[in-house]
């Protein structure tokens, strides 16, 4: 079979650009496309990511930051709240991104790399035609096909390409946060955390976060489980920033779902590899997936690679990704469900209580693991089926 390129990878996102860019880098010709007329717009995303999860594949640019960040603090629905050193608290927390440069920026890198990079096309569906696939792409009204050794789906929350492929990737009413953001401007906070608001009170089954982007400006968003509320994300926020920030104006307005189920059993099949969104690579507890998309897509260009060297695209070989990607944080993803399905069994009150219980700790030294065994040390009658996890 003529193979127009090696690898075809659907979605420009972190996930996508990078698996483009580093299969490129690998010598393999790649297509990236992109079903927006603009990469990285509209963002649908609070921005945070930890500086480690940059450094690992980038050197940084400034234009990609638009505020550096200390730490976190979290507010427990009494009003106590805990403090964390930005290299304690996750892959959420040190910068808050510019995503609308920041996605360009990766999808530039990529071109500059090789590969062909199309916007304003979409990927229809997919068949396996021998041992190859072949991509219906429709651009502007005009439908045409592209043949490929393996496709990449990096098409994020509503991704159809593991469906095409035959993956589950079916994703519980109850394991998708639904989320709405505004960007705010003329609000007051300390500028140099960010901030997450946790309880039924505020976001029943999820939280509330404020991003810093700069001086009195900030990502202020909610996610909320459909299975805890019956009320919308927008009524929740909308109640929240009344209380908090009535002073504040809305510029901009994004609304979207994370998954939270925690990972798929496996991203692969038969010449097909799914990363970020849409292998369901986002954090169950915070919902943060752009550092584990980027380190997905570049896990799946080095399979993609040794696939191509070896013209083996099978199932059975592409599971080297899975290995990949399980090996790296498959552990943590599964642990941090563990955790997210036990916070939902608290209630505000028992909420308050554990946030009360570490509120002394120097928390700017202590990683989260430590932190959840002083929790679990602390409050043993609440916390005790966790203790595996950890200790
Ligand atoms: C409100 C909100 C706030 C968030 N905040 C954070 C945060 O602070 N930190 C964090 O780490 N994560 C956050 N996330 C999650 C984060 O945005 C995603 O995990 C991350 O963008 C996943 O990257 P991705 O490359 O897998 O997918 P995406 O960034 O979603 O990219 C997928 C791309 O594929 C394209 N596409 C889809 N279908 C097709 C098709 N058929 N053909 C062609 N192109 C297609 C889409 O247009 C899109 O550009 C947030 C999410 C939401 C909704």
């Amino acid at each position: 079979m003529d193979y127009d390129y090696d690898v075809i990878v659907i979605g420009a996102g972190p996930g996508g650009s990078m698996a483009a860019k580093t299969a490129a880098e690998k010598g393999l010709d790649v297509l990236l496309i992109e079903k927006r007329q603009e990469i990285g717009a509209p963002v649908r995303c609070a921005e945070g990511v930890s500086r480690e999860a940059l450094e690992e594949f980038f050197e940084i640019e400034k234009s990609w930051i638009a505020k550096e960040v200390v730490g976190a603090i979290i507010y427990g629905p009494d009003g106590s709240s805990i403090r964390m050193s930005a290299k304690m608290a996750g892959n959420e927390v040190g910068f808050v991104l510019e995503r609308k440069i920041f996605d360009r920026a990766l999808a530039r890198m990529a071109a500059k790399a090789g590969a062909d990079v199309v916007v304003k096309t979409t990927a229809t569906s997919m068949r396996r035609v021998n041992d190859g696939v072949e991509v219906e792409l429709k651009r502007m009204g005009e439908s045409f096909s592209v043949r490929s050794k393996i496709v990449i789906g990096a098409d994020g929350v509503e991704s159809r390409v593991g469906k095409w492929a035959g993956i589950d990737t079916t994703v519980k009413i109850g394991e998708i946060e639904s989320c709405i953001q505004y960007l705010m401007a003329g609000i007051e906070f300390d500028a140099d955390y960010t901030h997450f608001w946790i309880g039924n009170c505020y976001a029943p089954g999820g939280y509330v976060w404020l991003f810093p982007k700069g001086e009195g400006v900030a990502n202020v968003g909610i996610g909320v489980l459909p299975t805890k509320t019956k009320k919308g994300p927008k009524y929740h926020l909308d109640s929240f920033v009344k209380e908090h920030f009535p002073e504040g104006e809305i510029i901009e307005v994004v609304a979207g779902g994370v998954p939270v189920s925690g990972g798929l059993e496996s991203a692969v099949a038969d010449n097909v590899m799914l990363v970020g969104d849409a292998a369901r690579h986002a954090d169950p507890m915070t919902g943060g997936g752009i550092a584990n998309a980027i380190k997905g897509g570049y896990f799946a260009a080095k399979v993609a690679k040794e696939a191509v060297e070896v013209n083996n695209f099978s199932k059975e070989f592409l599971k080297r990704y899975d290995d990949l990607w399980k090996n790296d944080f498959g552990e943590t993803l599964s642990r941090n469900k563990a955790i997210q399905k036990k916070i939902l069994k608290l209630d505000d009150d028992t909420l308050s209580k554990l946030i009360r219980s570490v509120s002394g700790y120097d928390l700017e030294q202590i990683s989260l693991r430590r932190l959840m065994i002083e929790l679990i040390k602390k409050n043993p009658r609440i916390l005790w089926d966790l203790r595996s996890l950890f200790m």
